[in-house]
């Protein structure tokens, strides 16, 4: 059963919940087929079976934390909440916590059916350790934020599921509990009031109390929590960001061996995300300037490009492009460092401005822009600057299309 915890060594965010080689054992009964019955007349009715619904679980959970408990239907998520929650006790391990629990569990657990919604926030209460005076202070805010006032005075079993919920809710997070445990039972609120837990549950992480929620709304867990587990039958499948314990329950990963192969896919995923942007700090086109001979350009004008380029370390081998775009978005010309000058010079950390010169361009009426990437000695685009220097070109209109050309005509 859940005991107090001893108090930690550590001197930041303790340890609230320690669930230790936690494993539980369901024993099923199941009734024998007629065909079993007719040949083995003798033997009792019933056969059992042992289900383990968690299996040798040992998870550490800090103070303050958000914890977002997913995993397949039958996975084991509620029956961990109730042995967290003391309301099951484990078949092996044990289970330590500090400070008071509230639990959320299923629905109406927790609710005498034949008491009115009123006993019944007593009755709750109690349960959770707060005496009848604090229940009588906050009597009236509990009942408030459930929004049942004109129920509270009903027995709860002409309750509707999603009042049941409302009140349970109420009573658990007005009880000043310092680690809340909410099972899927949210969802069965209308939204408004959901987004009202949610609000709670965000005051109470600002406030520092621990939540354990137990959600199919993936985008909860990813929103909410600073931390994820997997449970795949009875297993943790996966313990870490929220993001990656989506992914993995995203793509139906049910065993720990699957959800490493995930694991090891997403980290190595990161460390390519990581190196990458390792390599986009390295280098910055920070400007990028056009200089037609005449503006606008008219077909046989010159134009100079230039891009500010600072890198942050020296470059034997490098490579930058540009290219002009018309309006249209097609690339009418693109040139680069090494096609203009294949001689062209190492670079040092620093700033440099690199020159095209474009002479005699014969380009159609229209505005143009012009892109620049910079490229390192792999040919990784270290970094890119779109569509940056515009420029107008002008044509006496004697042809049109993707290129000009001052068209002359005879009749004969
Ligand atoms: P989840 O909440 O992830 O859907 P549960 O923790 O409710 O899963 O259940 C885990 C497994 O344990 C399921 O296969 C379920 O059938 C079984 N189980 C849960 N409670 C009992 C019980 N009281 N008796 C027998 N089996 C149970
Ligand atoms: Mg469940």
């Amino acid at each position: 059963m859940t005991s107090p915890l001893v108090a930690p060594a550590a001197e930041e965010a303790p340890i609230v919940i320690a669930v230790e080689n936690v494993s539980k054992r369901f024993i099923i009964h199941q009734d024998k087929s007629i065909k079993d019955r007719l040949l083995h007349p003798n033997r009792t009715r019933k056969h059992a079976e042992d289900f383990w619904a968690l299996r040798d679980l040992s998870i550490n959970i800090d103070a303050g934390n958000t914890i977002g408990l997913i995993g397949p239907n039958g996975s084991g998520k509620s029956t961990l909440l109730k042995v967290i929650g003391g309301i099951l006790a484990p078949t092996s391990g044990r289970v330590l916590h500090r400070g008071r629990i509230a639990a959320l569990l299923e629905l109406g657990a927790g609710f005498h059916q034949d008491l009115t919604g009123r006993e019944n926030v007593y009755l709750n209460a109690s349960i959770l350790g707060v005496s009848k005076e604090e229940t009588d202070a906050r009597f009236d805010e509990i009942v408030e934020f459930s929004g049942i006032e004109k129920f509270i005075d009903t027995q709860v079993k002409f309750y509707s599921s999603g009042m049941y919920v409302r009140l349970a809710f109420s009573v658990a997070v007005h009880c000043n509990p310092d680690i809340l445990l909410v099972d899927e039972v949210l969802a069965v609120g209308d939204e408004p009031f959901q987004n009202k837990c949610l609000n709670k549950i965000r005051e109470f992480q600002e406030e520092g109390r621990t939540i354990i929620m137990v959600t199919h709304n993936l985008s909860q867990v990813t929103d909410f929590c600073t931390r994820a587990l997997v449970l795949g039958q009875g297993n943790v499948i996966y313990d870490g960001a929220p993001d990656d314990a989506v992914a993995i329950l995203r793509e139906g990963f049910r065993t720990i061996e699957e959800a490493s192969v995930v694991r090891e896919r997403l980290e190595r995923e990161r460390a390519r995300e990581e190196e990458a942007a390792n390599r986009h700090a390295l280098g910055k086109i920070t400007d990028i300037r056009t200089m037609p001979s005449r503006t606008p350009m008219h077909p046989g004008d010159d134009l100079e490009v230039e891009v500010d380029l600072e890198v942050a370390r020296d470059f034997e081998r490098w490579n930058l492009g540009i290219s002009l775009t018309n309006g249209l978005k097609q690339m009418v010309l693109m040139t680069t460092t090494s096609r203009a000058n294949p001689n062209y010079e190492p670079i040092n950390a620093g700033q440099h401005t690199i020159r095209f010169a474009l002479p005699g361009l014969i380009l159609p009426r229209g505005e143009y822009t012009v892109s620049a990437a910079f490229f390192d000695e792999t040919h990784f685009e270290v970094h890119r600057l779109d569509d940056a220097g515009a420029f107008l070109a002008e044509t006496d209109d004697r042809s049109a299309g993707m290129q000009y050309t001052p068209a002359a005509v005879t009749v004969s």
